[in-house]
This record gives structure tokens, sequence and C-alpha cells, in this order.
């Protein structure tokens, strides 16, 4: 087995069967294993499924409703507002404190579902000019009204940008050497990659209730690797976010969730559903903001705003390409 970062065969072991988040993906996911690199501190999915079912999977199940982390349909007024949380206002502190962005003109998004954190930037930084590559057919009206080009032939891009952000998606592609060999041909001299990804050293490994749909599973050690190879100097590196016990616990939430709405019509989760359907959008809205209130003085808070703790669940950098 050779790994997908070093491409060398010696250091790579057997880790884990994959497990699925929701048992019926197997169609997708087949009976895949998980490998581990010692010397990339990196792990990922053999056989890797193909690309006609991930392209599926991306384009029509991942973001439909009744499935988790999207178990309960939203309305477009509350969809529009997720750019003002917490943790799409951590990513604009770093990001603004390392990035001149006022240098920065065309920014392209890599898998960014709604597009929050460029049109968040656009915001303060009226003249950036925003581009992405998302299949997600639940996201198209959002882009399209925030002003971004959906560019959905990746691999035949040859457009040049000079900011590249992608965040929860390298997790889920499969080949992270051909998607940085990309990147790198699309940055402009001294243009910057802003990446965020689970966090998988060994306290993800123990106690994790599913790996589903990640296919990489990475490390500070991989992204010094991928640097290394792909000739990126590294501005910063960071782990962020809630811990690995506290993500653990969410996971099984979000996974008992969904196993009992769809065991019993009568479950919370579907009378919410109802209720939706029923109740004028305004209401569901301003219930919305009410239930955001309670959250504002709440400790939770602090996850979003507190980096590098030693047990976040998350990594993000920021590399640049020299030359
Ligand atoms: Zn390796």
């Amino acid at each position: 087995m050779k790994c997908l970062i070093c491409e060398k065969t010696n250091n790579v072991k057997f880790l884990s069967d994959y497990k699925l988040e929701i048992k019926e993906d197997t169609k997708y996911f087949k009976n895949a294993k998980i490998y581990r690199c010692e010397e990339c501190d990196f792990a990922f999915v053999d056989p890797m499924p193909s690309p006609e079912d991930l392209n599926y999977f991306y384009e029509k199940v991942y973001r439909s409703n009744g499935r988790p982390p999207y178990l309960i349909s939203e309305n477009y007024e509350d969809q529009k507002k997720h750019y003002l949380e917490d943790k799409n206002l951590s990513y604009l502190i770093y990001l603004t404190s390392l990035i001149d962005l006022k240098k920065i003109k065309k920014l392209y998004d890599f898998g960014g579902g709604d597009g929050d954190l460029g049109y968040a930037l656009k915001k303060k930084f009226p003249n950036l000019e925003l581009f992405c590559t998302e299949h997600d057919s639940y996201c198209e009206k959002i882009l399209h009204d925030r002003g971004y080009s959906n560019l959905k032939d990746f691999s035949n891009l040859n457009q040049k940008f000079d900011l590249i952000i992608t965040t929860h998606s390298l997790e889920h592609i499969t080949n992270i050497n051909d998607i940085f060999d990309k990147f790198k041909s699309i940055l402009n001299p001294g243009g910057f990659i802003f990446f965020e990804v689970p966090n998988c050293p060994k306290e993800y490994w123990n106690g994790r209730p599913y790996d589903s749909p990640h296919l990489h599973f990475y490390t500070k050690k991989s992204f010094e690797k991928l640097a290394k190879i792909h000739s990126l100097e590294f501005i910063n590196f960071s782990s962020s976010a809630y811990s690995f016990d506290k993500d653990h616990l969410n996971q099984k939430k979000s996974q008992n969730d969904y196993y009992q709405m769809k065991s019993s019509i009568f479950s919370i989760g579907n009378l919410k559903k109802f209720l939706k359907r029923i109740l004028p959008s305004k209401f569901i809205s301003l219930r919305q903001d009410i239930l955001q209130l309670k959250f504002i003085r709440s400790e939770e808070r602090l996850n979003w705003f507190v980096n590098n703790t030693g047990d976040n669940c998350y990594i993000r950098g920021v590399l640049k390409k020299n030359n």
C-alpha cells in the first residue's frame, strides 16, 4: 500500500475498518479499510469510492434534508445568516491577521458549500472577486446570489488566483497530491492557501464514533510533509475548535438523532419538520434569532476563539507560494 502523500510503501500499515456514519452509505463506500503512514502521520481510505459514486454522493445525497448534519431543512433566510456564526468569525480574525486582504484580488473557494467565508470577506474588502468550485446542488442558489462564479470543471481550471480557501473539504477528496499540484498551478506567485480540516492524531482514533464520509485523515505532520513536497512555505499552523471528547459527543448525538428520526414518525425531529412546513418562515427565523440570543453568553463560544489548546479537533494553516 502506497502512502498518498510521500508515495512510499514501507511505513504504511492497516489501521482500522472504515466506520460508516449512516449504514445505508455502504453502497457508496463499499468495503473500505483505513491505512496509516507513520512517516507522514496521515491515514487514508482504501479502496477509494469510484468517482461516479462520489460525484453522485456529493451532488445529491450529502446535503439532502433528513441526513446529518442537515437533519431538518432550513429556510433560506436562516441559511443566509450562517456567515455571522462564531466559526466563520474565527476564520475572519485568523485570516486577516496573517494576510493583507487589501492586496488580494481573486479569491477561490474549493468546495466551500455556501461560500460563507468569501462572502463575509467581501463585505469588508469589496474589491474581492469570488470564485469557487462546488458541485452540491443545494448550494447553487446561495452561491449565485452572493456573486460567486462557480467554476465546476476543477481539473481544467486555467485562471489564476491570489488566495485559495478550503475549509472542511480536503478530508473528502481521494488524492491530496493531485489537488495540491492543481492549487499550485492556479495560484499567482506570492499567493496563499488557507485550509482547515479535522485533526486526526491518536486522540482522534480513540473513541471516534464513525469516519465517513471522510477519506483523508491529517495531522500537523501530514501538512508539514505536503508543504515540503509542494514547495510551499508555512506562514502559520494552528489547531482550533473544541476538544476531541466534545467532538465525539457531538458526532454520536447527530448519529443518534438521525436513527431516531428514521425509526419513529412521532420523534421530536419529525415534529419540528412538520411545524416548519406549516408555520410561516418569518416565525421560524424569529425563533432562531431568540435561540441565538441565549447562546450569546454561553461558555461554549470560547471554543471558537481559543486556538492551540493541545486537544483541538481541527487544524488550520496558511501556506504561501513563493515563486
Ligand atoms: Zn507517507
